[in-house]
This record gives C-alpha cells, structure tokens and sequence, in this order.
C-alpha cells in the first residue's frame, strides 16, 4: 500500500499532526521507533501550557505558541485529557526587575496573550500564592497558563487518529530513506513503508532523518533538563512559580502537577548524548537550591523520585518547520519548549503546507473528533463503584495501592487504540507506578496482567522496549538447567 502521509516520530508534534489530519480522507500511519509513543522529549518535561510571553518576537514559536495555547481548551474538551488553566506568576525578586515584567506585560498583550497582569500588591500576591517566598517584590501573572499531563494528552491524540483510521506502528525505527518519483520509501528493520508525502517529527534524531534525504541544513543538540518529584502532601501550589528569565532558559520553575505532586526544575546541560536521561547530585543541589528562592520550605526528605528529559535544541533556537527543498517531504524540527504548548499549531501549519502542495484535504464523513474519556476508579462516587464492581470485579482488585489503580483500569490501557505493551506504558497511562512506592508493590502484577493479556510469557515483558527486559525466567527453570550444566550443584 502507498500511504498518502508518513509520519516518522510519535511524539507529540507527530501524533497532533496525525490527529490533525485523520479528519481529512487520506491514508495515513505514524512510524515510531520506541515500544511505546511519548517515549522521547514528550515523556520527560514541565507539561506547562504556557501563555506565550516568553520567546522572543523574532522566533516563530512565540506566535504558534500564543496560538496554540487558545487551542487546548476545545482539544481538551474533544480529547478528554487532564488540563488546567491555573495561571503562572514569573517572580520578581528585585525591585529593578519590575521595568522587564512590564515589558514583558504590554508586548505579550499586543501580541493576544489575555489577561496579562504586573501584580505589586505582596499581600494579594501572598494570598494568591501563600508557599511564594516573602522575598517576592512583584509578578507576572498570566491567567491563561496552565498544566497538561504530556503523555496524556498524546495517547489521546494517537487514539483519536487510530480511531479515525491512521495506522501506528512502533518498534519501528526508520534507518533509510529512498525519494524517487514523487514516492518516499522509507526502511525500517521490520519493512519498508511508502507515501506521497513525508513529514519528519524525530525529535531529537530529526536532522538525521533529514540527512537521510540529503538535507543537512540544521542540526540538533540535547540538553538535558533534571527535575526533583515531591509527594503529594508535601506542599500545595495554587501557580506555576517561574523565576526572572534569561535569555536562553526560563529558569528553574516550582509548580503543582495535576496528580497533585509538586515538582521543581528543570536545569540546563548542554550534552553530546541523546539517550542521557540520568540524574545527577549536582543536579539535584543546582534545583533544590533554584527551587527555593521560589519556594523557601520546599523538603527534600519528601522528593519521591529524580527524572530528567532532553531538549532538541536546533542551531536556529526557532522551530524548523519547511517544505523543504525535497517536493513533499516537511520537516517538523528543534521543537524545543514550548512545543507542547505550540502542537496544535504546529499541526494546522503543516496542514497549510499539504494545501500548498496541493493534496486534496476532504474532509472524512466519519470523521468523529472525540475521544471518550478513560474511566476512573478515583471518579466514580461509592454507588457508581459498587455497581461496577458488581458489573465487573477487577474494578475491585486494586493493583497499585499509592495511586488507587484497579485491574480494570489497567487491562483497559492495554486494549485502547495504541495501547500499552509494557510496564512504562502502562506507568504512563494510568499511574501505577507513580506513587510513593514507586512500583515495588504493583510491578509483578502489571506483568503478570500484561503476560496474559497480551499472551505472551512474563520474560517477554519488558519495562520501556527492546533490552528491557525484567525477568529472564523462573527461578526453579534457571537453576535446573545449571544443574543439568553441571554450573552449581543441587
Ligand atoms: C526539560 C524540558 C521541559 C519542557 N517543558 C515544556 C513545557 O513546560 N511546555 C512546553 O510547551 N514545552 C516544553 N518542553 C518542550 C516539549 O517537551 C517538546 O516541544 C515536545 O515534547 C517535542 O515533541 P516531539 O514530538 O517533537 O519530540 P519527541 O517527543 O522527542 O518525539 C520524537 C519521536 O521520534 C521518534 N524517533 C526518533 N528517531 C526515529 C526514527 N529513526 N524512526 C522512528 N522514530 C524515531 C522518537 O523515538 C520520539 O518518540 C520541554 C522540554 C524539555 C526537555
């Protein structure tokens, strides 16, 4: 089959633009080379919507951010994934930054960032923020920021173009591609895929894929963001708290998660390895104490875990979004932050340049933009709950006690459209792993119910992919085949 569109990459900026164009009738498939979608930059970073004020005006991202920003609160509502509107404050600690907040103010506003305000009152900011550090002379408060769950959002966007026909295929990594007669082959290990149009949203390996083709204009760098986890009652923000920025980094930001976590970071190293997702101790020193000129009581005895993402930084510091110079093949590069914020634009532009190339965008008969919400355990009331668990009892048998998790959730995101084949996939779908334990407790279980459901043996069951793997077999089986290896005695 010839596809009408390829989309190499199931981060977020590939599976928006998959959404986005499973309205029109065109065959399309998303090609990811994880075991899961939202394993790169997507999986690892603040999911701050941000308002918009803080790239400068001569990068596009400025604009497809403010743009895209006004967009989440009607995806959200097609979608159903978690997102709040609860505002930012970035902090003023000085009385000379006060001038540059202003700044900030009036272009943001005439740019159509909404409700912008400088707020100099301490005692309302304090009540609007009582955990904000007394030092705070003055903020920028942007009503219009908000909190998404990254990954959340991009299972939703991947189910609904599923639902809408577009084929994924993971564990699929493309390693060459051919451009002959208006057709792009693209080579991964396990076949080969054709299509009209190719659009390249590889995130961090993106100027690769354009190497591919004979396209090395841009290049791409990681740099790597820590972030330390707080436990659910450590403390209770009302805003997202961003320090004064810089030129190059928004700083090191302490904000409520929608799970209700607090977390602080990112910091900023500029790495050669784009795998390196390690925390560091000086890391954690570089955050703690960037946190808390924030937010002075921030307790470290109360850090529930360490992670880190990586940034696609392009040498143009500005999305690379082209129709390039190959007839029909788009890159869709260096989304750096705020590419979350940005993806639904970024996916309408790329819509623009289809038209420009003149591919007939009708729109599907069937096309259906909503996607129902997962049920949750934590949402129903005790007479909803006892009725499901007479329908169903695995939404009585709890599996992930920190987070309150029942089978059923989890045998539900194994089944959905795109759906979770390992234990990451199902941590990042519906939580059990998440909480305070970490996974010690609902581990064995989440493979003993991926094991069956996806019928295959527990060895086979890996954490996030391909060398992952968890268990390597029975204890009993191992030590007997030592035996009959004459390697230990019985
Ligand atoms: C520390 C940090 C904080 C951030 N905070 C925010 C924020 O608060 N708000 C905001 O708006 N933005 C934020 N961002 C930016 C945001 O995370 C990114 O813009 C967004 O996730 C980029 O998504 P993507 O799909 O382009 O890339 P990715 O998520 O990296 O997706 C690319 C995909 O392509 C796949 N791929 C690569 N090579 C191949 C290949 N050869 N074959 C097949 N598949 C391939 C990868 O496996 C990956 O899944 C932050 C980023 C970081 C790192």
């Amino acid at each position: 089959m010839i596809y009408d569109v390829i989309i190499i990459g199931g981060g977020v900026t590939g599976c928006s633009i998959a959404r986005t164009l499973s309205k029109y009738d065109l065959n399309i498939c998303v090609i990811e080379k994880e075991a899961e979608i939202a394993s790169g930059t997507t999986k690892g970073n603040s999911g701050v919507v941000h308002a918009g004020y803080a790239a400068q005006r001569e990068y596009t991202k400025r604009y497809l951010c403010i743009k895209g920003n006004k967009s989440y609160t009607q995806a959200a509502k097609e979608l159903n994934f978690p997102f709040e509107r609860i505002g930012s404050f970035v902090v003023a600690l000085e009385d000379n930054q006060i001038k540059e907040l202003g700044e900030e103010r009036k272009k943001g506003t005439e740019d159509g960032i909404p409700g912008l305000e400088l707020i100099l009152d301490k005692k309302k900011i304090k009540e609007m923020e009582p955990n904000l550090t007394d030092d705070v002379v003055g903020v920028l408060h942007a009503p219009s920021a908000g909190l998404v769950s990254p990954y959340e959002l991009t299972f939703a966007l991947a189910e609904n173009a599923a639902t809408n026909g577009v084929k994924f295929f993971r564990n699929h990594e493309v390693v060459k591609i051919k451009h002959q007669e208006y057709t792009f082959t693209v080579r991964t290990y396990q076949g080969e895929f054709q299509a009209g149009n190719l659009i390249n949203a590889a995130g961090l390996h993106a100027a690769r894929i354009s190497k591919m083709l004979g396209l090395d204009y841009f290049s791409i760098m990681p740099r790597k963001g820590e972030y330390v986890l707080f436990d659910r009652n450590a403390i209770h923000l009302n805003k997202i708290l961003f320090p004064m920025p810089t030129r190059v980094s928004k700083g090191i930001l302490v904000c409520p998660t929608l799970h209700g976590n607090t977390f602080a970071g990112p910091n900023a190293q500029n790495i050669t390895d784009r795998e390196d997702i390690s925390t560091t101790t000086a890391g954690l020193k570089e955050i703690l104490d960037g946190g808390r000129k924030l937010v002075p009581n921030l307790p470290l005895r109360s850090s529930i875990r360490n992670f880190a993402g990586l940034r696609a930084v392009p040498d143009t510091y500005d999305f690379i979004i082209d129709n390039t110079d190959i007839y029909a093949f788009i890159n869709v590069a260096g989304i750096l932050s705020p590419g979350l914020t940005a993806t639904f634009a970024i996916a309408e532009k790329v819509v623009e340049f289809l038209e420009l190339l003149g591919v007939e965008l009708n729109v599907r008969d069937d096309y259906n933009p909503i996607r129902p919400k997962p049920e949750r355990f934590k949402d129903f009331t005790k007479e909803d709950l006892d009725k499901k668990i007479q329908e169903d009892p695995r939404w009585g048998r709890i599996i992930c006690r920190c987070e309150t998790i029942p089978e059923k959730e989890i045998i539900d995101a194994i089944h959905a459209p795109v759906g979770a084949n390992t234990v990451d996939g199902i941590k990042f779908r519906c939580r059990p792993g998440m909480g305070r334990c970490q996974g010690g407790f609902c581990r064995p279980r989440v493979i003993e119910i991926l094991s069956r459901e996806l019928n295959k043996p527990y060895e086979e069951i890996t954490k996030r992919g391909e060398d992952t793997n968890i268990l390597i077999g029975r204890t009993k089986d191992i030590a007997l085949k030592e035996i009959s290896r004459g390697v230990s005695k019985e």
